[in-house]
């Protein structure tokens, strides 16, 4: 499918049986066949994501909340890219300010990143600072993250790339405390600055630029029609299947 637009359900440690899983992806799955232009993308929580994925369509597909850098070996607990992709998934979220918060660094960001792309995973990497200063230093940090995360990724596998900004102060807040799309708009060319100069021009128009942070029917249109986001990814929304299926709808008709 041709798609210009996507939407990523993160469902993060939800829901709590794989019988709940199931019927809320396959709620999604029905939302998803009316879209014309978005491509959904539902991260599950690791245990569920197998079974899930046997599922998938081009219209949904699963990906990971997170990735190893290794394809297998001695690595208790940890995921391997080649697993995901011999499992069905296609995408992962990496660098989610929830996984940074526990410990995870830049480089290991950084290793996640270049062997999800290696092994052709679409990475949607998660950046975002944790407050907005006055003096602006939030859009040094907004810099150093994304240019840390892609540092020595090659031209060839951009076109797996995803970003989704993520400010740190609206996630699971209400949705009255959601950017704004003019907002939005600012930081997304301002990430495709960032993207210019360290890849190229050509590459920072192909790079999809979603939002995330407290999401909803509600804000969702401001988001995408003067934000100008690509997409969104949705948290606490996306277990909803009414309330995501009303999101998606935007996402797929906004202007
Ligand atoms: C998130 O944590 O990635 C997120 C977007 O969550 P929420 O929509 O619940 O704010």
């Amino acid at each position: 499918m041709k798609s210009d637009r996507i939407i990523v359900a993160n469902w993060k440690m939800n829901p709590e049986s794989p019988e709940t899983a199931r019927t809320i992806f396959l709620a999604i799955r029905r939302a998803s066949e009316k879209l014309k232009r978005t491509r959904t993308v539902v991260c599950p929580p690791a245990i569920f994501f197998g079974n899930l994925a046997k599922l998938s369509t081009s219209k949904v597909q699963v990906g990971v909340q997170d990735v190893f850098w290794q394809n297998n070996g001695p690595h208790t607990g940890e995921l391997g890219v080649s697993m995901v992709v011999a499992s069905g998934g296609t995408h992962a979220i990496i660098g989610h300010s929830e996984r940074r918060e526990l410990g995870e660094t830049s480089a290991m960001i950084n290793k996640k990143v270049l062997a999800a792309l290696r092994e052709k995973i679409t990475v949607i990497l998660c950046i975002g600072e944790k407050e907005r200063d006055n003096q602006g230093n939030y859009l040094g940090f907004v810099k150093d993250q994304i240019s840390s995360a892609l540092a020595g990724v090659q031209k060839r596998y951009v076109e797996n790339l995803v970003i989704a900004y993520e400010p740190v102060w609206a996630i699971g807040k209400s949705e009255q405390e959601v950017m704004k799309g003019a907002d939005m708009h600012e930081m997304l060319l301002y990430i495709r600055k960032i993207i210019s100069e360290m890849l190229g021009r050509d590459y920072a128009e192909s790079v999809p630029v979603l939002y995330g942070g407290s999401v909803s029917a509600l804000n969702a249109e401001d988001i995408i029609g003067n934000g100008h986001a690509d997409g969104l990814l949705v948290g606490r929304q996306s277990l909803d299947p009414v309330q995501f299926k009303e999101i998606m709808n935007i996402v797929d008709s906004a202007n």
